[in-house]
Parts: structure tokens; sequence; C-alpha cells
């Protein structure tokens, strides 16, 4: 079965939810990264926080990038997605360690340490919107509900999960987003703020079986639902030839000399799906005519 986000309106529009599930996607970013643990449960949050954020913007060709910049091992992660459901995304340092937190969890928080998250939203206009807030535990979902609030005045409540199996692979994967749109009364603030403290971690949800239907309805129940959408969520990366060729270019004929002086070829790395590009000696010589 694939992964998937379903996305739903409740109480006359006045929130609108997603539920997703990605382990599949988070496996496979886990085995192009060659993550540990803890680098897992990061990337795989990211990933698909972003994807459901590229979901939230209303048009396929938009573009959503989060960053995150923290002082932990990971130093720092970065993903982007489109409004399909495809995502892309890396962490600096994949091999980052951190001691396990005392509940026994992977210490997301204390990889990624302190300092700030830029979600830049590229809506096809002429300006990406651009928006920074300081992160609050570095556990991400956290970060991401401040961000919101802060920058959006969106209320969010935000769960992320990655469960990681002791030989790496990802044994479970989601997220869920549920937010407050512009009008909603204190009323429904009380009632959402009642409903959600009853909940189990999504993690712990995901491993009892319950599918992203389960998890709606269960977020949804004390209100009037309907699901509006159910999107595909997969690792993607759009890379070619002709975009690092660009990349190469764009660093100047000094530098090209250079490495045909030195190296005699050079061989580029995408950064978020880690193929690999050689570029001969002759390749290189074509590129400075
Ligand atoms: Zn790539």
């Amino acid at each position: 079965m694939k992964d998937y986000c379903l996305r739903a309106t409740a109480a006359n529009g006045m929130i609108r939810a997603f539920v997703a599930t990605s382990r599949h996607m988070v496996n496979e970013a886990s085995h192009i990264h060659q993550t540990s643990a803890v680098a897992t449960a990061a990337l795989g949050r990211l990933l698909t926080a972003t994807a459901i954020m590229g979901l939230t913007l209303g048009n396929d060709d938009n573009l959503v990038t989060v960053s995150i910049k923290g002082d932990g091992s990971l130093g720092g992660a970065l993903a982007t997605a489109d409004g399909l459901g495809r995502v892309r995304g890396y962490v600096n340092n994949p091999l980052a360690h951190a001691p396990d937190r005392t509940d026994g969890k992977l210490n997301v928080g204390s990889a990624i340490g302190a300092g700030q998250l830029t979600v830049i939203m590229d809506l096809g206009l002429k300006e990406a919107y651009t928006g920074t807030t300081e992160l609050i535990t570095g556990e991400i979902a956290d970060d991401l509900a401040h961000y919101y609030m802060t920058s959006e005045q969106i209320p969010s409540v935000i769960a992320l999960g990655v469960l990681v199996d002791t030989d790496l692979s990802v044994k479970q994967a989601g997220g869920y987003f549920l937010q407050l749109m512009p009008g909603y009364s204190d009323e429904l603030v009380d009632k959402l703020e009642a409903h959600i403290t009853a909940f189990a971690p999504l993690s712990q949800l995901l491993d009892e079986g319950k599918t992203a239907e389960d998890i709606l309805d269960m977020l949804l129940s004390p209100f009037v639902y309907e699901v509006v959408s159910r999107h595909e969520i997969v690792f993607s990366c759009n890379c070619n030839r002709e975009r690092v060729e660009k990349v190469l270019i764009s660093i100047g004929r000094d530098e090209i000399e250079e490495i045909i002086a030195e190296q005699g070829k050079a061989e580029l790395n995408c950064h978020f799906c880690n193929k690999s590009y050689e570029f001969s000696k002759a390749d290189l010589e074509s590129i400075l005519k």
C-alpha cells in the first residue's frame, strides 16, 4: 500500500485537517541518505510535514521549502514539496547521533538543537513568501505550530511521528495537521483543545494499525466533517544532467579550468537524491566553449 494524505474540512470550514501516512517515503529517504536512527526520525518528520504543507498551497506547481538550521549534531535539514505530494529533502549530517530521551524515544530535539526554522512558499508570484521563526524544541512539530501561529496567525495542532526499527528500517511514519481558519470562535478552540488532549502519540496509533482514515475520524469525531481529497505522497527528485550542468557553469570559467587541470573531470552529487553526475574532461571543455 502506498503513502497518502487525506485532506478534510470540519465545523463549517473553520477547521482544516490533513492526515498522512509516509512510511514508504521516509524509508526511501533513509536508504538514499544512509541516515542514522535519529537522522531518519528528523528527516522523516520534516519530509512528512513539508509534503502536507505542499498540499495546503492549493496549486499543483506551487512549492514549499522548509529549512531548519540548528546547532545540534544534525547541523540542519531541508525539504521541499509541490502541490501534488512530491517531496524531497536531506539532512546536513546523516550520521548524526544523540543520546535517547529518558522516555526511550529518539532525541530529535537534541540532534537539531537551537536555531531557526524558515519556510519559503513559492506561489508562482513575483516574489516568494519567506517566514523565519526561532525553534521552540527542535522536535519539528512544535516548531511548525509556532511558525504557523506567529507568521501566519493560524492556530495549529501538529503531530509528526517516525518509528525506526532496530535494523534502521522505518516501521511507521506519518503526520497530521489540524488548523483553525479565519473566523473561528473561542468556543471552537475550547472544544478542539478539550478533544485533542486525549490522544496517544501518533507513532503509537500507527503502530496499533490505525489508518489515516481511522486517525482522521478520531481527530474530528466531535465535528461534522468531509474528506475533500486524497493525495499520494512520494519521495521524488527532479534533478537532471542539464540542471547540474547549469550549476557547473555558474561556478565560472576559472574554477572549471582549475578542475580540468587538477582532477581532469568533475563529479557532482545531487543534495536531495544523492544521484551522481560525472563530467569528463571533454564535457568540461565543451562547457568552456
Ligand atoms: Zn536529485
